[in-house]
């Protein structure tokens, strides 16, 4: 299949691609690099198309043919999202909205979207199915759900196959050292952590211990980046068996403390980091960890990086050297 990859020069989006042509696919990268990497893209061409352009689009996708879309492309800050949401509504809902449009106008109708476990809201339960109920806390959760709603809507009126994975926290990189994650700012845990053992001057902090879990601090479900790619492919392949709008959690189903993971980066990089407490961070759940029978089932996944410290280990034979 040839796959347009949008946001292909991202964190998920180049594995996905390395991924695809691993398996005899062909990844197009559409992407506008305003958070993504040229030297991430080495797997499939680059299109520097900017899904907020219609018209630039519409040209894209009526000059190449494709069998379907994988959708990465967003704007994914919870705290920018809160202090600038029409940022987020023009980026992620809006320039959605185009690309929805050039699809239909130009007969393809398969689509896989990267969704997030920030759609549930506040938890009600120790393990998240798909049918606990969506409650964003921020714009950015909001904003994921409403594409979600409109994919929903596509398929009802124009026949569109759709997919959202709702991601829990992707980690780790591909082993190859190629490409790996790199955000600018770094907010999440496991990055930050590398990146000051690889001597960035970041003050990496737990944000809050008295939370009410083992050891006070919040509980995540880290899943690997190449779990999530191979997700994707499977997710594609069944998209025409699936009646309508699909959607599957993608984790694994074990959640892990902040102080754990700490402890583990600490494992791998063998010396301690010096991590101290500092208050919580606003709008953070105490738990969230992921069902993903759903995925299991249907989809016949099942992630391969169960271990933490190897996804941890992963990341930091990224982070030693990092290409971009
Ligand atoms: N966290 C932390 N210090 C940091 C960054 C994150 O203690 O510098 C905590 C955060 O409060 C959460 C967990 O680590 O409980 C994972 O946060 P991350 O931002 O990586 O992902 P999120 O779960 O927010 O999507």
């Amino acid at each position: 299949m040839r796959i347009l990859v949008v946001g292909g020069a991202g964190y998920i989006g180049a594995h996905m691609c390395k991924f695809l042509s691993e398996h005899g696919h062909e990844p197009v990268v559409c992407d506008n690099l305003s958070t993504g990497h040229r030297a991430a893209v080495r797997w499939g061409s680059l299109s520097e198309t900017d899904i907020g352009n219609p018209e630039a689009i519409d040209l894209l996708l009526g000059s190449i043919r494709f069998d379907a879309v994988m959708h990465f492309a967003a704007a994914s800050l919870v705290g920018e999202s809160v202090a600038d949401p029409l940022k987020y509504y023009r980026s992620n809902i809006a320039n959605t909205v185009n690309l929805l449009d050039a699809m239909r106008r130009h007969g393809v109708r398969r689509l896989v979207f990267s969704s997030t476990a920030a759609v549930y809201g506040e938890p009600k339960a120790n393990l998240i199915d798909e049918r606990h109920p969506t409650s964003p806390l921020n714009p950015y959760g909001r904003t994921k759900r409403v594409i979600e709603q409109m994919l929903q809507d596509c398929v009802s009126a124009y026949g569109f196959k759709a997919v959202a994975l709702r991601y829990f926290n992707a980690a780790g990189a591909d082993p190859s050292g190629l490409i790996g994650e790199h955000h600018e700012p770094e907010t999440h845990l496991i990055p930050r952590l590398l990146r000051r053992a690889a001597g960035d001057d970041l003050d990496v902090r737990i944000f809050g211990d008295d939370y009410d879990t083992i050891d006070g601090t919040c509980v995540r479900d880290y899943i690997h980046v190449n779990d999530l790619a191979d997700a994707h492919l499977r997710a594609l392949q069944t998209l025409d068996l699936l009646p309508g709008f699909q959607v599957f959690n993608l984790g694994n189903g074990a959640g892990y403390t902040v102080r754990q993971v700490v402890s583990a980066v600490e494992s791998v990089i063998g010396r301690p980091l010096g991590i101290q407490v500092g208050a919580r961070r606003a709008g953070d759940p105490k738990a969230l960890v992921a069902s993903s029978v759903r995925a299991r089932e249907v989809l016949g996944w099942s992630p391969q990086w169960t271990d933490l410290t190897a996804i941890v280990e992963s990341a930091w034979r990224w982070h030693q050297k990092p290409a971009y």
